[in-house]
């Protein structure tokens, strides 16, 4: 089987799923709770206001702006989001283990592909954003999650996956352990909103 797996539906992740979906016949899949987000039934996204409330914050603009030019409001709903089939392994290539780890938003899955050792974290845990000073492991500012304290709470879910390649939403390919990452997060969460 083949088919176009998201982490979450926010448009830099599936900006390019519904011409994947309609011109090439691949199914779009993702966790049950994030299929509506996915058709647009309802956007959980920072919005512009959110933005420029923060706009004093080192990077928010420059990060708006880009934002902005690349489509990040533009409306690109997927027309038939499918949720996967399964809470284990999925028949796919590389086998891969969905992880729900809601915060970010409801339905957020990161990916564990066993076989070679690598977790794609998604929003859940990313390395780098425009709009923070801290390179290396941590959660996007809070602006960006539908629920933060949830999004703390689903580090435990990553914490012990057995890989030692982090795939993130955003920022470097980090070579390591979870735990560790996990660990430099929650410390960084801890020390800013
Ligand atoms: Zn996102
Ligand atoms: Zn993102």
């Amino acid at each position: 089987m083949t088919a176009l797996l998201v982490t979450h539906a926010h448009n830099d992740h599936i900006g390019s799923a519904e011409r994947l979906r309609s011109g090439y016949d691949v199914p779009v899949l993702m966790h049950h709770e994030e299929v509506p987000h996915a058709r647009r039934d309802y956007l959980d996204q920072v919005s512009v206001g959110q933005v420029l409330g923060r706009a004093w914050r080192p990077g928010v603009i420059p990060w708006a702006v880009h934002a902005l030019r690349a489509g990040g409001t533009a409306h690109v709903p997927v027309r038939r989001p499918q949720a996967f089939p399964a809470t284990d392994t999925l028949d796919l290539p590389g086998g891969p283990v969905p992880l729900h780890t809601p915060g970010h938003t409801a339905g957020h899955c990161a990916y564990h592909l066993p076989r070679s050792g690598i977790l794609v974290s998604g929003d859940a845990l990313v390395t780098a954003h425009p709009t923070s000073r801290l390179p290396g492991p941590q959660l996007l500012p809070g602006m960006f999650h539908t629920d933060r304290t949830d999004a703390l709470e689903a580090l435990d879910v990553l914490e012990y996956v057995d890989a030692d390649v982090i795939a993130p939403g955003h920022g470097p390919v980090l070579r390591g352990s979870p735990g560790r990452a996990v660990a430099l997060a929650r410390a960084r969460a801890g020390s800013r909103p």
